[in-house]
């Protein structure tokens, strides 16, 4: 039996790429460089890399939030500062909340029958703003945003302290579902839940990390959670 469903956010509920290009876009116009396809292209491989060295626990979340447009900018031979040009990331990236085809209607359908949660390694002030404006907090019994509990999936200590916040909580009842094998399924094994990895394209796992689920479309979540 399942109680508790924890849900990562981006590429997951929230259509992350279409948000990220709209939002670098505005960041180049904003500082007079042309938003190409390569250049919105190669933004995203910097900061897939950079979320990589994050999850590797390599750089923080302060680093990352710079270095992918020092990186960028350097690339570009141009002369921004990276936190102004994070500050209009931001502002930006909040203002787009795309959704993953069916993630409303998948909420729509799990409330009530199940405790929702959001766990998000993402940017408080970003994801507060989306999950508003998307109109998705209406489902969320708590949002679990890493940058608030100074722990980010997969650490074990991320998931405690959710974990604390939810009254009576049951391990044994809880499952994550994500995109991500290295930040929410190997964070949720680390915290000893059930795991579902949300994969839509059917990617190869190239890693160790073995989900105890996997599911190609969101519509496909409620009748597995019904099973366990
Ligand atoms: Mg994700």
């Amino acid at each position: 039996m399942i109680k508790y469903v924890f849900f990562d956010l981006d590429e997951t509920l929230f259509d992350f790429p279409t948000s990220e290009r709209l939002a670098i876009s505005e960041v180049l116009v904003k500082f007079g460089i042309s938003p190409t396809e390569s250049t919105v292209k190669r933004y995203s491989e910097i900061n897939r890399y950079c979320w990589d060295l994050l999850e590797l626990g390599r750089i923080t979340k302060g680093e990352l939030l710079e270095k992918r447009f020092v990186i960028l900018f350097s690339e570009l031979c141009v002369n921004v500062s990276p936190s102004d040009a994070q500050a209009v990331y931001e502002n930006a990236l909040g203002s787009h909340h795309p959704l993953i085809h069916g993630a409303r209607e998948l909420l729509s359908e799990l409330y009530g029958k199940y405790s929702i949660y959001a766990v998000t390694n993402g940017t408080a002030i970003v994801q507060d703003r989306r999950i508003r404006d998307s109109g998705l907090h209406k489902y969320f019994d708590g949002v679990f945003i890493s940058e608030r509990l100074g722990y980010a999936k997969p650490d074990v200590r991320f998931f405690e302290a959710a974990f604390a916040n939810i009254k009576d909580f049951d391990k044994k009842l809880a499952i994550i579902v994500g995109d991500s094998l290295r930040s929410d399924i190997l964070g949720g094994k680390n915290a000893g839940i059930r795991t579902c990895h949300y994969n839509p394209v059917g990617r190869a796992n190239e890693t160790d990390i073995m989900p105890d689920y996997e599911i190609k479309k969101l519509s496909e979540l409620p009748g597995l959670l019904k099973e366990l």
